[in-house]
This record gives structure tokens, C-alpha cells and sequence, in this order.
């Protein structure tokens, strides 16, 4: 591969204007970070006017885009079984609607020059017979070819379902652009497997990582796990990038830190140093 470290493995941040858990764009300025994954804004900021806008104060700031992240009025995070019930295309009285929104969200990101999407595509039925399956699978068949017809890769985030569901459910869906946001933290908050044992199964598809961290729960899948700060959890973040470049993975190493405010980016600051010291450490050599 070539490029140095830097090229090979940016460092990123989850990034919300208006919607969503993450830093603002001062705060992504403030602190030089040179990537980021953008929260799709609110329907009445994807306007032509608010694009352009925002194409010209990234590209002035040099802050490049990698992925345009889809949310969706309506979805909670309280706790697991409302998770359940409202996140993604799972749900099938909003399903329609939302299917809409993401091909809104698809030409927003493709005006902005951005070539993945990604979701939450919320809990996909464990059992491939259960009728709810195949209906997701056909509303992810719709997300890929939509699109592809923008350019696009669609990314799903991990976490809700195990490595082997998220297998499964890749293949049944079969399309060419459909690939991986793997969050390891996710697998141990929801409590859907060993993040790391899960990255050795769906490698070949990661395309794009959060790198968050995060404590078991008690009682996993039932209770949220804790998500603490990057290296203070149970992912073990020098295993996690060192199984990335054993599964061939090169891109951007997005952070991802759930709270707001002050915390947030002190947090966020101390993670890109972290970041930084294992990248030179563990990602370096070829
Ligand atoms: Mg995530």
C-alpha cells in the first residue's frame, strides 16, 4: 500500500451539524483533525444554498468528508427495546418514509462529493425466516441501488445484530456496494459478540470504523453496556487496529465519542493523541 501512515490511516471524528451525537465543526477545526463522518443535518439544512455553503467552509477549513451518516426523526437510543422498536429501516410503519429520506440524504452527500452513505439499519431478525428479515433485506437492495446510482457504497454500522447475521444478511442482500462500518464498541454495548473476533469475521467488507470504547453490561443485551472514553474500555484499541491492517483495512480512523459539550472534546482531543501514538506504534510498518 502505498502513502505514509497518515495518508493510509487519517485520523477522523464524528461530526453533527444540527442532529446527532457529534463534535461540531469547531471543534473538528479547533483541533486540526483532518477527516470526518457528517450526521446527515436536519431535511431543512440539505437545501441547495446550506450545500454549497458547507462545501465551501470544509474545503476552506481542509476538512474532508469520508462518510454522510443517515438519522432519522423519531429514532431513540433510551435503551435497547426502544432501540428495537425505533432505529432504522427495521421498523415497517416509518420504513417507507425513510426510504425516502436516505435517497434525500444519498443526493445530499453525493452534492457534497461524498462517496459512502451509512446507517443504523437497526436490529436485523437473528432468524433469516422470520418475514420481517426479507423485508429488510429488499429495503437494503433498494439504499444499495439507490446509491450506486449516486456513486455511492452503503455502509451498515455494526452492533445491533452478531458478525455472523451481519454475514448472512450482506449476502442475501448481494449487492456490490454494500459494505461495513465496524464500531467495536457497539458489540459490547448492545452485546452482540467479541468486537475483535467479530472485525476477523466481517473484515473483508469494513470500509469505514468508529473507534469507540465501551464497557460490558451486567447483563449483556438486555442493559446497555458503558461507552467510556477511547482505551479506558474492554475493545482493547491496539488489538483492534492491529486486526484492521490484518484484515487488509486502510481508511480513515474515525472517532467517535457519544456525550456532548466540553467533556466531548477534551475526550476527543485525547483520543487523537492516542490515536496518533498507536498508529506510528502498530500501524507503520507494511
Ligand atoms: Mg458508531
Amino acid at each position: 500500500m502505498m502513502g505514509s501512515v497518515e495518508e493510509r490511516y487519517p485520523i477522523g471524528v464524528f461530526t453533527s451539524i444540527g442532529a446527532g451525537l457529534g463534535v461540531t465543526p469547531q471543534v473538528v477545526k479547533e483541533l486540526g483533525i483532518p477527516t470526518i463522518q457528517l450526521h446527515a443535518p436536519p431535511k431543512q439544512f440539505r437545501t441547495k444554498e446550506h450545500v454549497e455553503q458547507l462545501k465551501r467552509d470544509l474545503e476552506e477549513a481542509g476538512i474532508i468528508v469520508t462518510v454522510v451518516f443517515c438519522g432519522f426523526p423519531g429514532e431513540s437510543y433510551a435503551d435497547i427495546p426502544t432501540v428495537r422498536k425505533t432505529v432504522g429501516l427495521v421498523p415497517s410503519e416509518t420504513r417507507a418514509e425513510r426510504l425516502n429520506e436516505t435517497k434525500e440524504i444519498s443526493d445530499f452527500a453525493a452534492a457534497l462529493g461524498v462517496d459512502a452513505i451509512a446507517m443504523h439499519i437497526g436490529f436485523i431478525p437473528e432468524d433469516p425466516t422470520d418475514p420481517l428479515y426479507g423485508e429488510v433485506v429488499e429495503a437494503c437492495m433498494e439504499v444499495c441501488d439507490y446509491a450506486k446510482s449516486n456513486g455511492q457504497r452503503f455502509h451498515l454500522e455494526t452492533g445491533q445484530e452478531t458478525a455472523d447475521t451481519l454475514l448472512r444478511f450482506i449476502k442475501d442482500v448481494g449487492k456490490d456496494n454494500l459494505f461495513v462500518n465496524f464500531d467495536p464498541a457497539n458489540m459490547i454495548l448492545y452485546g452482540s459478540g467479541e468486537p475483535i473476533e467479530a472485525l476477523r469475521k466481517v473484515g473483508v467488507y469494513v470500509r469505514s470504523v468508529h473507534c469507540k470504547d465501551a464497557k460490558w453490561s451486567s447483563r449483556p443485551g438486555e442493559e446497555w453496556g458503558e461507552e467510556v472514553p477511547l482505551g479506558q474500555g474492554d475493545v482493547n484499541i491496539p488489538l483492534f487496529l492491529k486486526t484492521l491492517k490484518e484484515v487488509g483495512y486502510v481508511g480513515p480512523l474515525t472517532i467517535e465519542r457519544e456525550i456532548t459539550g466540553e467533556q466531548q472534546r477534551r475526550d476527543v482531543a485525547e483520543a487523537v493523541k492516542y490515536l496518533e501514538r498507536l498508529r506510528s506504534e502498530i500501524l507503520a510498518d507494511p
